[in-house]
Protein backbone atom coordinates (compact mmCIF):
# COMPACT_ATOMS: atom_id res chain seq x y z
CA UNK A 1 0.00 0.00 0.00
CA UNK A 2 1.14 3.39 -0.97
CA UNK A 3 1.58 6.43 1.24
CA UNK A 4 -0.70 8.24 -0.10
CA UNK A 5 -3.53 5.77 -0.96
CA UNK A 6 -4.45 5.91 2.63
CA UNK A 7 -7.65 7.48 2.85
CA UNK A 8 -10.26 6.51 5.23
CA UNK A 9 -13.88 7.45 5.53
CA UNK A 10 -16.19 8.01 8.45
CA UNK A 11 -20.13 8.11 6.73
CA UNK A 12 -21.94 10.00 9.25
CA UNK A 13 -25.38 10.66 10.90
CA UNK A 14 -28.81 10.41 9.29
CA UNK A 15 -27.90 7.75 7.10
CA UNK A 16 -31.13 5.85 5.94
CA UNK A 17 -29.71 3.18 4.33
CA UNK A 18 -31.10 2.03 1.06
CA UNK A 19 -30.05 -1.24 -0.69
CA UNK A 20 -29.14 -0.95 -4.06
CA UNK A 21 -29.58 -3.53 -6.81
CA UNK A 22 -26.27 -5.71 -6.92
CA UNK A 23 -24.30 -4.68 -10.17
CA UNK A 24 -23.99 -7.78 -12.56
CA UNK A 25 -20.63 -9.28 -12.21
CA UNK A 26 -17.58 -8.99 -14.25
CA UNK A 27 -18.11 -11.11 -17.29
CA UNK A 28 -15.05 -12.56 -18.83
CA UNK A 29 -15.80 -14.11 -22.33
CA UNK A 30 -14.48 -17.37 -22.44
CA UNK A 31 -13.49 -17.42 -25.91
CA UNK A 32 -10.84 -14.90 -25.07
CA UNK A 33 -7.63 -16.84 -25.52
CA UNK A 34 -5.21 -13.78 -24.21
CA UNK A 35 -2.11 -16.43 -24.55
CA UNK A 36 -2.20 -16.00 -28.49
CA UNK A 37 -2.54 -12.07 -27.53
CA UNK A 38 1.09 -12.19 -26.73
CA UNK A 39 3.63 -14.75 -28.13
CA UNK A 40 6.76 -16.41 -28.13
CA UNK A 41 9.78 -13.90 -26.87
CA UNK A 42 7.38 -11.21 -26.55
CA UNK A 43 5.60 -12.85 -23.49
CA UNK A 44 9.01 -13.59 -22.08
CA UNK A 45 10.20 -9.24 -22.19
CA UNK A 46 6.54 -8.12 -20.86
CA UNK A 47 6.97 -10.96 -18.12
CA UNK A 48 10.31 -9.33 -17.33
CA UNK A 49 8.79 -5.86 -17.84
CA UNK A 50 6.13 -6.95 -14.98
CA UNK A 51 8.84 -8.08 -12.57
CA UNK A 52 11.03 -5.18 -12.98
CA UNK A 53 8.24 -2.56 -12.13
CA UNK A 54 7.17 -4.69 -8.95
CA UNK A 55 10.62 -4.42 -7.77
CA UNK A 56 10.90 -0.63 -8.76
CA UNK A 57 7.73 0.04 -6.76
CA UNK A 58 8.86 -2.43 -3.26
CA UNK A 59 12.34 -0.11 -3.85
CA UNK A 60 10.31 3.58 -3.71
CA UNK A 61 7.96 2.39 -0.48
CA UNK A 62 8.67 4.23 2.56
CA UNK A 63 9.22 2.61 5.39
CA UNK A 64 6.67 2.91 8.24
CA UNK A 65 7.88 4.00 11.75
CA UNK A 66 7.58 1.50 14.37
CA UNK A 67 4.56 1.92 16.87
CA UNK A 68 5.57 3.72 20.06
CA UNK A 69 3.22 5.28 22.24
CA UNK A 70 3.12 9.53 22.84
CA UNK A 71 3.57 11.44 26.42
CA UNK A 72 -0.30 11.78 26.89
CA UNK A 73 -1.32 15.41 26.32
CA UNK A 74 -1.47 17.35 29.89
CA UNK A 75 -5.23 18.08 29.37
CA UNK A 76 -5.73 14.54 28.94
CA UNK A 77 -3.30 13.51 31.60
CA UNK A 78 -5.37 15.72 34.45
CA UNK A 79 -8.83 14.52 33.09
CA UNK A 80 -10.33 12.04 35.98
CA UNK A 81 -14.21 11.19 35.58
CA UNK A 82 -15.77 11.63 38.62
CA UNK A 83 -18.98 9.75 37.59
CA UNK A 84 -16.80 6.88 37.04
CA UNK A 85 -18.63 6.46 33.67
CA UNK A 86 -16.69 4.45 31.48
CA UNK A 87 -16.14 4.64 27.41
CA UNK A 88 -16.32 2.96 24.50
CA UNK A 89 -12.91 2.23 23.50
CA UNK A 90 -13.65 -1.17 22.17
CA UNK A 91 -15.91 0.45 19.79
CA UNK A 92 -12.85 2.30 18.32
CA UNK A 93 -10.74 0.65 15.23
CA UNK A 94 -7.28 1.04 15.24
CA UNK A 95 -5.79 1.86 11.24
CA UNK A 96 -2.91 0.73 9.56
CA UNK A 97 -0.58 3.26 11.23
CA UNK A 98 -2.38 2.49 14.82
CA UNK A 99 -4.41 4.97 16.85
CA UNK A 100 -4.96 8.32 15.03
CA UNK A 101 -3.50 10.09 17.58
CA UNK A 102 -1.90 13.80 17.43
CA UNK A 103 1.25 14.39 18.93
CA UNK A 104 2.18 18.14 18.07
CA UNK A 105 -0.03 20.71 19.51
CA UNK A 106 -2.03 22.55 19.06
CA UNK A 107 -4.30 21.04 16.24
CA UNK A 108 -3.86 23.43 13.19
CA UNK A 109 -7.88 23.93 12.33
CA UNK A 110 -8.96 25.82 9.03
CA UNK A 111 -12.74 26.84 8.49
CA UNK A 112 -13.86 27.87 5.39
CA UNK A 113 -14.68 31.27 5.36
CA UNK A 114 -17.12 33.22 2.86
CA UNK A 115 -14.88 34.40 -0.40
CA UNK A 116 -16.85 37.38 -1.61
CA UNK A 117 -18.84 39.90 -0.76
CA UNK A 118 -22.19 38.60 -1.14
CA UNK A 119 -21.36 35.45 1.00
CA UNK A 120 -19.47 37.56 3.33
CA UNK A 121 -23.02 39.08 4.07
CA UNK A 122 -24.76 35.44 4.29
CA UNK A 123 -25.86 34.86 7.67
CA UNK A 124 -26.26 31.52 7.25
CA UNK A 125 -22.66 31.15 6.45
CA UNK A 126 -21.28 32.78 9.53
CA UNK A 127 -23.49 30.95 11.85
CA UNK A 128 -22.22 27.52 10.14
CA UNK A 129 -18.96 29.11 10.42
CA UNK A 130 -19.82 29.86 14.37
CA UNK A 131 -21.19 26.01 15.24
CA UNK A 132 -17.66 24.64 13.57
CA UNK A 133 -15.84 27.28 16.45
CA UNK A 134 -18.24 26.37 19.23
CA UNK A 135 -17.37 22.71 18.38
CA UNK A 136 -13.36 23.66 18.36
CA UNK A 137 -14.30 25.56 21.56
CA UNK A 138 -15.71 22.55 23.07
CA UNK A 139 -12.76 19.95 22.33
CA UNK A 140 -10.07 22.54 22.90
CA UNK A 141 -10.68 21.92 26.66
CA UNK A 142 -9.24 18.22 26.50
CA UNK A 143 -6.65 18.88 23.62
CA UNK A 144 -5.19 21.68 21.98
CA UNK A 145 -6.68 23.34 19.02
CA UNK A 146 -5.79 26.79 17.36
CA UNK A 147 -7.39 28.39 14.38
CA UNK A 148 -5.15 28.97 11.14
CA UNK A 149 -5.91 31.34 8.32
CA UNK A 150 -4.59 29.45 5.39
CA UNK A 151 -5.19 25.79 4.75
CA UNK A 152 -1.89 24.80 3.04
CA UNK A 153 -1.34 25.09 6.77
CA UNK A 154 -4.31 22.41 8.57
CA UNK A 155 -4.37 19.52 10.24
CA UNK A 156 -7.91 19.47 10.02
CA UNK A 157 -9.86 21.03 7.63
CA UNK A 158 -13.89 22.03 7.56
CA UNK A 159 -15.40 22.22 4.10
CA UNK A 160 -18.99 24.20 4.36
CA UNK A 161 -20.53 21.54 1.77
CA UNK A 162 -22.75 18.56 1.36
CA UNK A 163 -20.72 15.29 1.27
CA UNK A 164 -20.90 13.20 -1.71
CA UNK A 165 -23.82 10.35 -1.24
CA UNK A 166 -21.23 7.29 -1.11
CA UNK A 167 -22.73 3.33 -1.71
CA UNK A 168 -20.79 1.59 1.51
CA UNK A 169 -20.74 -2.07 1.73
CA UNK A 170 -23.21 -3.09 4.84
CA UNK A 171 -20.93 -5.70 6.54
CA UNK A 172 -24.18 -7.98 7.82
CA UNK A 173 -25.89 -7.89 5.38
CA UNK A 174 -22.98 -8.48 2.31
CA UNK A 175 -24.87 -5.51 0.26
CA UNK A 176 -24.17 -2.01 -0.97
CA UNK A 177 -26.02 0.65 0.59
CA UNK A 178 -26.42 4.41 -0.61
CA UNK A 179 -27.47 6.76 1.96
CA UNK A 180 -30.72 9.63 1.18
CA UNK A 181 -28.88 12.40 3.00
CA UNK A 182 -25.93 12.50 4.58
CA UNK A 183 -24.64 15.80 6.35
CA UNK A 184 -21.13 15.28 7.30
CA UNK A 185 -18.27 13.00 5.81
CA UNK A 186 -14.76 13.24 7.82
CA UNK A 187 -11.80 11.99 5.91
CA UNK A 188 -8.01 11.30 6.26
CA UNK A 189 -4.97 11.15 4.31
CA UNK A 190 -1.45 9.88 5.58
CA UNK A 191 1.70 11.88 4.36
CA UNK A 192 5.75 11.72 4.65
CA UNK A 193 5.91 15.77 6.47
CA UNK A 194 9.24 17.28 5.92
CA UNK A 195 11.62 18.55 8.66
CA UNK A 196 14.81 17.28 10.36
CA UNK A 197 13.37 14.00 10.85
CA UNK A 198 10.54 13.90 8.53
CA UNK A 199 7.75 11.63 9.88
CA UNK A 200 4.28 10.71 9.54
CA UNK A 201 1.48 12.40 9.69
CA UNK A 202 -1.73 12.87 9.02
CA UNK A 203 -4.27 15.39 7.83
CA UNK A 204 -8.11 15.39 8.00
CA UNK A 205 -10.98 17.00 5.85
CA UNK A 206 -14.47 17.07 7.21
CA UNK A 207 -17.45 18.14 4.73
CA UNK A 208 -20.01 19.80 7.10
CA UNK A 209 -23.65 20.20 4.98
CA UNK A 210 -24.58 24.18 4.80
CA UNK A 211 -28.28 22.99 5.20
CA UNK A 212 -28.79 22.12 8.88
CA UNK A 213 -29.99 24.28 11.58
CA UNK A 214 -27.75 25.97 13.59
CA UNK A 215 -28.28 22.98 16.65
CA UNK A 216 -28.09 20.06 14.39
CA UNK A 217 -24.74 21.74 12.63
CA UNK A 218 -23.20 22.08 16.07
CA UNK A 219 -23.66 18.28 17.06
CA UNK A 220 -22.86 17.38 14.03
CA UNK A 221 -19.50 19.50 14.10
CA UNK A 222 -19.08 17.91 17.64
CA UNK A 223 -19.03 14.35 16.58
CA UNK A 224 -17.33 14.78 13.36
CA UNK A 225 -14.13 16.60 15.43
CA UNK A 226 -14.38 13.36 17.43
CA UNK A 227 -13.52 11.69 14.99
CA UNK A 228 -10.57 13.93 13.46
CA UNK A 229 -9.10 14.14 17.20
CA UNK A 230 -9.02 10.57 17.59
CA UNK A 231 -12.63 8.56 18.14
CA UNK A 232 -12.52 6.41 14.62
CA UNK A 233 -15.38 4.62 16.13
CA UNK A 234 -19.16 5.25 17.26
CA UNK A 235 -20.79 4.76 20.91
CA UNK A 236 -23.38 2.68 21.40
CA UNK A 237 -25.45 5.78 23.76
CA UNK A 238 -27.36 8.22 22.87
CA UNK A 239 -25.53 10.38 25.45
CA UNK A 240 -22.13 10.59 24.10
CA UNK A 241 -21.45 12.69 20.94
CA UNK A 242 -20.24 9.83 19.34
CA UNK A 243 -23.14 8.07 19.06
CA UNK A 244 -23.35 8.05 15.32
CA UNK A 245 -27.18 8.91 14.61
CA UNK A 246 -28.59 12.24 15.44
CA UNK A 247 -31.02 12.54 18.29
CA UNK A 248 -33.71 15.28 18.98
CA UNK A 249 -31.79 16.71 21.77
CA UNK A 250 -27.99 16.35 20.70
CA UNK A 251 -25.65 15.67 24.11
CA UNK A 252 -22.65 17.36 25.07
CA UNK A 253 -18.97 16.12 24.98
CA UNK A 254 -19.94 13.55 27.52
CA UNK A 255 -17.25 12.37 30.35
CA UNK A 256 -17.05 8.41 28.09
CA UNK A 257 -16.28 10.90 24.95
CA UNK A 258 -13.22 11.83 27.26
CA UNK A 259 -12.41 8.70 28.91
CA UNK A 260 -12.81 7.19 25.47
CA UNK A 261 -10.28 9.74 24.43
CA UNK A 262 -7.38 9.13 27.14
CA UNK A 263 -7.57 5.43 25.99
CA UNK A 264 -7.00 6.57 22.68
CA UNK A 265 -3.68 8.85 23.75
CA UNK A 266 -2.13 6.20 25.54
CA UNK A 267 -2.33 3.74 22.65
CA UNK A 268 0.82 3.23 19.90
CA UNK A 269 0.66 4.80 16.25
CA UNK A 270 2.82 5.08 13.63
CA UNK A 271 2.44 8.93 13.09
CA UNK A 272 3.94 11.35 14.63
CA UNK A 273 7.13 9.28 14.49
CA UNK A 274 10.36 10.00 12.56
CA UNK A 275 9.99 8.18 8.99
CA UNK A 276 13.81 8.00 8.82
CA UNK A 277 14.78 6.22 11.90
CA UNK A 278 12.21 3.30 10.86
CA UNK A 279 14.13 0.07 10.30
CA UNK A 280 14.29 -2.10 7.41
CA UNK A 281 11.91 -4.46 9.36
CA UNK A 282 9.16 -1.88 9.55
CA UNK A 283 5.75 -2.67 7.56
CA UNK A 284 6.07 -0.38 3.95
CA UNK A 285 2.69 1.88 2.95
ZN1 LIG B 1 -19.54 9.30 13.10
Amino acid sequence: MRLNSIVNRFVSKLSIPHPVPPSPRHRVNPRTKFKYLITGKWRLIAIAVCLFLILLGKGQATPLPPLQTHPLPPQLAQWEDPSNSGDYFDRVQPTSVGYLVWSEFPIKVYIERPTDSHLQSDRRFQAWVNAVQTAVEEWNVYLPLTLVEQPEQADILWERVRPPLRATLNRETRQFEIPTARNAEANYKVYRRPGTPPHLAHRFTIQLSPSQTDEDTLATARHELGHALGIWGHSPLKTDALYPTQVRYPPPISPRDINTLKKIYQQPTRLGWSIETASKESPHL
